[in-house]
């Protein structure tokens, strides 16, 4: 299955990508992912990203739309988009690359909640600098405190998960990618719409039944 997983910051996507990769064995590929992987390992892509990524703003949509296609073509089979596409001309620009290549997305499913239930969860956001995985301080502890339960790495707070550049990622996602929703509304197709502020075990039930139905169409 190609799948879009749409949703503000803090929605769940990462932690239900996680999941939705085990399950369908797609590769997962979040654009902030490959950003954090790009500015660690100093290349000029993480370089040029560093500024915006800081202030809460989006990057260059030039710059997101050559890396997530080459992730894309890299990935093969396939994969959930996680935080792309992030505006109108980003989705546009996939659009023109999956029609090059003869493919189309199979399933679009977009995690709705509330701004003040994003502020508590992006502010006790922990995450493992190794693997990636994805821990809040009260809703989703690890075994033991500060450590991730795969790698034994110590988890790390983001930069950007401070009360300020939340308030302006939340703004940044209101005025530039809540519009994506209606780019494909407006071009036809189905959204899977979930309510993410369920606990997250609920949230990945309702978001599995949907899969697993899309999953048998497909094939
Ligand atoms: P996103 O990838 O959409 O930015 P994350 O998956 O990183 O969001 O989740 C943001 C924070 O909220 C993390 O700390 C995560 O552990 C926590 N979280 C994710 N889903 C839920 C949920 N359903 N209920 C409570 N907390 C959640
Ligand atoms: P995320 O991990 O998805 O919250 O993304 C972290 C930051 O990376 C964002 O606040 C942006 O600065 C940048 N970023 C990630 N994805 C995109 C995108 N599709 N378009 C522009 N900037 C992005």
């Amino acid at each position: 299955m190609k799948l879009i997983l749409l949703g503000p910051p803090g929605a769940g996507k990462g932690t239900q990508c996680k999941r939705i990769i085990d399950r369908y064995g797609m590769t997962h590929l979040s654009s902030g992912d490959i950003l954090r992987a790009e500015r660690a390992a100093g290349s000029e892509l993480g370089r040029k990203a560093q500024a915006y990524m800081d202030a809460g703003a989006l990057a260059p949509d030039d710059l997101i739309i050559a890396m997530m296609i080459g992730a894309i073509k890299k990935a093969g089979g396939g994969y959930v988009l996680d935080g792309f596409p992030r505006t109108v001309a980003q989705a546009e620009a996939l659009d023109a690359a999956l029609a090059r290549a003869g493919e189309r997305i199979d399933g679009i499913v977009n995690l709705v909640i509330d701004d003040e239930i994003i502020m508590r969860r992006l502010t006790g956001r922990r995450s493992c600098p190794k693997c990636g995985a994805v821990y809040h301080v009260e809703n989703l502890k690890p075994k033991v405190k500060g450590v991730c339960d795969k790698d034994g790495a110590k988890l790390v707070q983001r930069d950007d998960d401070k009360t300020d550049v939340v308030a302006h990622r939340l703004k940044t996602y209101h005025k530039q990618t809540a519009a994506v929703v209606g780019y494909y509304e407006g071009a036809g197709k189905e959204i899977i719409t979930i309510d993410a502020a369920e606990s997250p075990d609920e949230v990945t039930a309702s978001i599995f039944a949907e899969l697993d139905a899309l999953n048998d169409q497909v094939g």
